[in-house]
């Protein structure tokens, strides 16, 4: 059973690298940011009001994204596992977490932090031209996870769930070291 949460900045690779695993493990690839993209672009009640923030790189009020994980995880398919990708991105939100796998009976979930230097995210970034992937919104991005999610890090940490990989090197070996880490 493998439940894993994806941790590191913007551009790290964390996107590409969840999906990757999670069809090769065959576990549901859970991005809050997609499902919010997803929920803007057919302008339902929770894209209208996600908007605002994803278009200016602030994090979304708590509620909205705990609400739709906790949707999420109770489907019948998150039943054999899951990555999540971009939730908890602060701290609030993995106390919510914590208290939610426990009442919904999923726990033994492990952290990985996918790290890479600021140069590489931003260039990253740059090169893949989302619509909130402009040089200013970038920035905020960067900063809010410095702000926010990077102390994310220290609480896993010290709850002896979190597993570090080196996210500054190619696609597949970044790949390959996560296979490692994980099957460690
Ligand atoms: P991502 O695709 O993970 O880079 O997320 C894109 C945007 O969606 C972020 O910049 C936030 O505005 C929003 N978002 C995604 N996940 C969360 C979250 N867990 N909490 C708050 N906002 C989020």
């Amino acid at each position: 059973m493998t439940r894993l949460i994806f941790l590191g900045p913007p551009g790290a690779g964390k996107g590409t690298q969840a999906q990757t695993l999670a069809e090769h493990l065959n576990i549901p690839h859970i991005s809050t940011g997609e499902i919010l993209r997803q929920a803007m672009k057919e302008q339902t009640h929770l894209g209208i009001k996600a908007q605002a923030y994803v278009d200016s790189g602030e994090l979304v009020p708590d509620q909205l994204v705990e609400d739709l994980v906790q949707e999420r995880l109770s489907q019948p398919d998150a039943k054999n596992g899951w990555i999540l990708d971009g939730f908890p991105r602060k701290v609030t939100q993995a106390a919510f977490l914590e208290k939610l796998l426990e009442a919904i009976h999923q726990g033994g979930e492990r952290v990985v932090n996918l790290d890479a230097p600021d140069e590489i995210v931003i260039a990253r970034l740059l090169a893949r031209g989302r619509k909130d992937d402009t040089e200013e919104v970038i920035r905020r991005r960067l900063e809010v996870y410095r702000a926010e999610t990077a102390p994310l890090i220290d609480y896993y940490g010290d709850r002896k769930k979190l597993l570090t990989v080196n996210g500054n090197q190619s696609q597949e070996d970044v790949t390959g070291e996560l296979q490692k880490v994980i099957a460690s």
